[in-house]
């Protein structure tokens, strides 16, 4: 399939190589030039239409599975899975390697479920046999919460093998794929995956504003009466826009439309395997590029995903986070810092309205920029090096 064009960012705009909000494409910017009544059938359709074309995303599962939307971030839309399918007996096992699986841990807490909490640090995944060895032998574990990639790292954790322990403990298995869904492969009915998260600002390429869940009916019908959160409700979201077809509070209607535009022109470039295909090249050339420079990532090339890569900051002292934000900004590119617990990092977003072409100049602009600061060599600390290949091992 042609791959569509990808002019710069309008006015001058810099790229946002960050993980959402990210660079979207001028249409999707321009399907916002309306205004909507949330009341109104037209913008009911449009939520029909909306739900619909994610629920084709999942192939398979369409007919085993509803699509909920819940305004806020995708923060409040993990939140709302947790205390809605999560009863208030339960325990939930939390898969961390990174901000995103401990800010999760943190949701449990805050929800007063029952929470044990698997800590991998930054660098490593959680594996399949280490999460049948907990299951077997915590037996109040009633859920698992898995984070697809966890995106401050940028690691792509191994879903599958997770699912299968899940899965063979007799467990309920939730996901949460944020940064992954809509460019990486996931089948919730062949993982057995009682429910899954994501949100309008990632690997769909629309703006901020909501996020949705996508869950087994059966799972969502027996969730009645759950939830601590009125607003965080997903049974009473989905009761209400099942016999409305409206959302229960003000829905994000400019953000929805933007959705839409997101949605056809995912499909339009070839869905999935497309979506993943031009983000793996993105990365590819990123991380061959900064590594020519002498830059180092964080993570083994196994796994490292296509969403965004967290790189070292070089040892060298002429060397600062800021200094290089700068000098990249100037020439049209804003990086992102990094979320790591114990090095000096930053990430480049690879998701976004933008090709190879443009990742090729983010290495030109990353060579010019520690020429402007005087940066001689690229390279990390050996200290960071160190406790990488320790704990990789
Ligand atoms: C983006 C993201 C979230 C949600 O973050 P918000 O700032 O609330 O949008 C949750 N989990 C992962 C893995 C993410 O990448």
């Amino acid at each position: 399939m042609a791959q569509p064009p990808f002019p710069a960012p309008e006015l001058g705009e810099p790229y946002l190589l960050t993980p959402g909000p990210l660079t979207t494409s001028y249409e999707v910017k321009q399907a916002m030039l309306k205004d909507w009544g949330s009341w109104d059938d037209d913008f009911r359709a449009m939520t029909r239409d909306m739900r619909d074309r994610l629920l084709a995303m999942i192939g398979d599962g369409a007919e085993t599975y509803d699509c909920v939307p819940i305004q806020g971030s995708g923060t409040y839309a993990v939140e709302a899975m947790l205390g809605t399918f999560v009863p208030k007996g339960g325990k939930v096992l939390v898969l961390a390697n990174g901000a995103y699986g401990l800010r999760a841990a943190k949701t449990v807490e805050y929800l007063g479920r029952g929470l044990r909490l698997l800590d991998k640090g930054d660098y490593l995944p959680p594996r399949g046999d280490e999460v049948a060895a907990i299951l077997a032998e915590d037996t109040g574990i009633t859920h698992v919460l898995a984070i697809h990639c966890e995106t401050s790292s940028g690691i792509l954790n191994p879903i599958e093998e997770i699912a299968e322990a899940t899965k063979a403990a007799g467990r309920t298995l939730l996901i949460d794929s944020m940064s992954a869904f809509g460019a990486l492969p996931l089948d919730p009915l062949a993982l057995n995956c009682a429910a899954f998260v994501s949100s309008a600002n990632k690997c769909i390429e629309g703006v901020p504003g909501f996020g949705f869940v996508i869950v087994r009916k059966d799972v969502l019908a027996a969730s009645k009466g759950n939830c601590h959160s009125l607003a965080l409700d997903v049974y009473d979201q989905w009761a209400t826009m099942e016999k409305t077809g409206q959302w229960r509070f003000t829905p994000p209607t400019h953000t929805v439309a933007a959705f839409i535009e997101a949605l056809k022109m995912h499909e339009a470039e070839g869905g999935v395997d497309a979506r993943g295909a031009r983000y793996a090249k993105n990365r590819d050339v990123v991380v061959e590029g900064m590594r020519g420079l002498g830059f180092q990532t964080l993570l083994d090339d196994r796994w490292l995903s296509p969403i965004i890569t967290t790189f070292f900051c070089p040892a060298d002292p002429s060397f600062t986070f800021q200094g290089f934000y700068d000098a990249m900004k100037a020439r049209g590119f804003i990086i992102y810092p990094g979320k790591l617990t114990v090095v000096d990092s930053f990430r480049i977003g690879c998701i976004g309205r933008m090709d190879h072409h443009v990742m090729t100049r983010v290495v030109v602009a990353a060579k010019e920029a520690l020429a402007d600061m005087g940066v001689a060599s690229a390279e990390p600390p050996a200290a960071a090096l160190e406790e990488r290949n320790k704990l990789a091992a």
